[in-house]
């Protein structure tokens, strides 16, 4: 959802190339010109010129009409060294120097030449056009200056955080599982012989999955800094945008420059945007410089073996299901860290971290704003506080109040609900008996697995809440008594709304596919219905397996077939409903009770749900 892809005309692609290409030769002619023809000074870029004029390391200035030459203060360089580059028409750089108290005149105008002259006209303004063009086509110019210096050298865009941005597991808060699992990655950074003298492979790939602003990003930095690593980034969305060939040689000279500086991060975010299923690309030839891009990627991963320089590749994306399975394999992402949106324990862990940055007021409390906040993640908290912090400074005064959170909160609510993410009571309310639901039925009925958590904490893209349910031991087989119970449990969330609220809302449509997926599969495809026997109606040996979808073909069936399928399907979905229903309201107490509870805590586990549903009690037939 984050990730636009602007499609571009061939023909606008072509002419940005050809621009491309031309004002690259002429920055590379203009880096040469002065050491051509004014042999002696060494030829620079004129942005390298003025960063060192702005950093106040030059000295003397002599100014021509097409050659500006130089020299460093002593301290910066040998005394004698000269320097020339080309000056770009710049009104404000007399000010500037002047600014840094740099000595500097005119030089008279030198004997030109046809040729000079004709490059002195034609140089700056082909240079202009074609950075602007390079910016254009890049989509607006999201790349920053150094894309345009690095044109004519290495192609492979690449940060290295600085020592002064120093991001360490300090700086995250509330993604504990995903620090556990990535601590070890740094462990691998710091000392990698520990573990490849005896033989263990280091892991190449660690996917960071999670929806956005959860601190995926932070978390890679936090790994570099933590190993004291250089941290290389680029981004999955930035490839989608080049011209043909430029993603794979980025790639490439990533790699390059990467492992040259190992043990280091590469970090690659919007894994999606080149990862995606190639199979998924809808007609024949898809994009073709993402696939390209794709492909590069997976060699470089191949390519460094164990023994080699330790370089561990970090991504984040959060639409893994759309990822190239190749992606995922051995050698590969095959590590994957679940980051997640915070529940309330950690929302206030968050908002601690944020509040240092802002001046608080003594009636500030953390925890009433992280209650306030489900469905936040980390960088909408890290935006409240920003926001609150704008509120106080505009109300005047000198530190953040309660009230300018509880202003900021409605801000921010109001710019999230836009993106449907965040819920209202009424809403919570809802999502809570509905998991509860599942819950308390899943417990009764065999086949499920253990219910290990529920959460009213919106997850991943879809689910408001969820009830997870871990399985006891591998299963391989299961019999009709135990699919009856899986789609009676699917059902208990939806008949939990019936019980309570006497009203059914839309929330439940995926649990109904589910368990009518699941019913049909039964009839179709497992011979579960004694009406319809053991036959196989749907096509394809696969059916039986098929774990999820179960929309496969029906065989050709007589139209009086298919309508026994249907009311046999129909007739185990609604026994199964009537099976959640009854056992909900039997323990309508016990479903008040925990609901209660988890609209206090947000989330249940362990423990705690494992004694509260050992209280629901089996139906009873009076
Ligand atoms: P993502 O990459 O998952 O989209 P980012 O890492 O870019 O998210 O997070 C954006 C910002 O939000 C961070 O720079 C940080 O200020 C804040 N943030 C997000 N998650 C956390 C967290 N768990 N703890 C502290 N700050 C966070
Ligand atoms: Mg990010
Ligand atoms: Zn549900």
């Amino acid at each position: 959802m984050a990730i636009k892809e602007q499609p571009k005309s061939p023909r606008f692609r072509i002419v940005a190339n050809i621009l491309l290409a031309v004002s690259g030769l002429f920055l590379l002619l203009n880096l040469f010109l002065p050491g051509l023809f004014a042999s002696g000074p060494t030829g620079v870029p004129y942005s390298l010129f003025i960063h060192q004029v702005q950093e106040g390391e030059v000295s003397r200035v002599s100014v021509g009409q097409n050659q500006i030459i130089y020299q460093l203060k002593a301290e910066n360089a040998e005394p004698a060294q000269v320097f020339a580059t080309t000056p770009i028409f710049d009104l404000e750089l007399p000010k500037l120097l002047e600014e840094k108290g740099v000595e500097f005149a005119a030089t008279p105008p030198p004997k030109n030449t046809w040729f000079t002259t004709l490059l002195s006209w034609v140089i700056p303004p082909l240079i202009f056009i074609g950075i602007w063009q390079f910016f254009l086509a890049r989509g607006g110019g999201g790349g920053g200056p150094q894309g345009a210096l690095s044109i004519g050298k290495s192609k492979a865009k690449v940060y290295v955080e600085g020592e002064s941005a120093k991001i360490t597991f300090a700086d995250v808060a509330g993604v504990e599982e995903a620090k556990t699992e990535l601590v070890e990655i740094v462990d691998f950074l710091k000392t990698p012989a520990r573990f490849t003298q005896i033989g263990a492979r280091i892991p190449k790939g660690v996917l960071l999955v999670g929806p956005p602003g959860t601190g995926k990003t932070l978390l890679a930095k936090a790994v570099a800094g933590e190993a004291g690593v250089p941290f290389f980034s680029i981004s999955g969305s930035e490839f989608v945008e080049l011209f043909v060939g430029v993603g794979s040689s980025r790639v490439r000279d990533l790699f390059e420059q990467a492992k040259k500086q190992a043990p280091c991060i590469v970090f690659i975010d919007e894994l999606d945007a080149i990862g995606k299923s190639r199979s998924s690309n809808g007609f024949y030839g898809g994009n073709d410089e993402r696939e390209q891009t794709l492909n590069q990627l997976l060699t470089e991963m191949d390519g460094f073996a164990a023994g080699d320089a330790t370089v561990i590749v970090l991504a984040a994306t959060n639409r893994p299901e759309v990822l190239d399975p190749a992606l995922l394999r051995p050698g590969r992402f095959d590590r994957q860290v679940l980051v997640d949106r915070p529940d309330l324990s950690d929302r206030e862990a968050i908002l601690k971290i944020h509040a240092q940055k802002v001046k608080l007021g003594d009636d500030v409390n953390l925890k009433a704003i992280a209650t306030r906040t489900p469905g936040f993640a980390g960088a909408d908290l890290a935006n409240l506080v920003n926001e609150a912090a704008l509120l106080a400074a505009r109300n005047l005064r000198e530190k953040v109040a309660q009230e300018d959170f509880a202003e900021a909160i409605e801000r921010v609510v109001a710019g999230l609900e836009k993106k449907s993410r965040v819920m209202n009571e009424t809403e919570k309310k809802i999502v809570a008996y509905h998991e509860v639901g599942h819950a308390m039925v899943g417990a009764l009925t065999t086949g499920n697995g253990r219910v290990e958590k529920i959460s009213i904490i919106p997850r991943g893209m879809a689910a408001l809440g969820y009830t997870l349910q871990l399985p006891t031991e591998d299963r391989f087989l299961m019999n009709e008594h135990e699919l009856r119970g899986q789609i009676a449990t699917l059902l208990g969330g939806r008949s939990a709304e019936e019980v309570v609220f006497n009203s059914i809302t839309t929330g439940a449509s995926n649990d109904l596919q589910r368990a009518t997926d699941l019913a049909e599969r039964m009839v179709t495809a497992y011979g579960m219905s004694k009406v319809l026997g053991p036959l196989a109606y749907q096509q394809g040996q696969q059916a039986a397996f098929l774990g999820n979808g179960g929309a496969n073909p029906r065989r050709a069936v007589s139209e009086e077939t298919s309508k026994a399928i249907d009311s046999e399907v129909k007739e185990i979905v609604e026994t199964a409903h009537e099976q959640a229903l009854e056992i909900l309201r039997q323990n309508r107490d016990l479903l008040e009770a925990i609901a209660t509870q988890l609209l206090e805590t947000e989330v249940i586990e362990g423990e705690k749900l494992h004694s509260l549903l050992s209280q629901v009690k089996p139906v009873t037939h009076s």
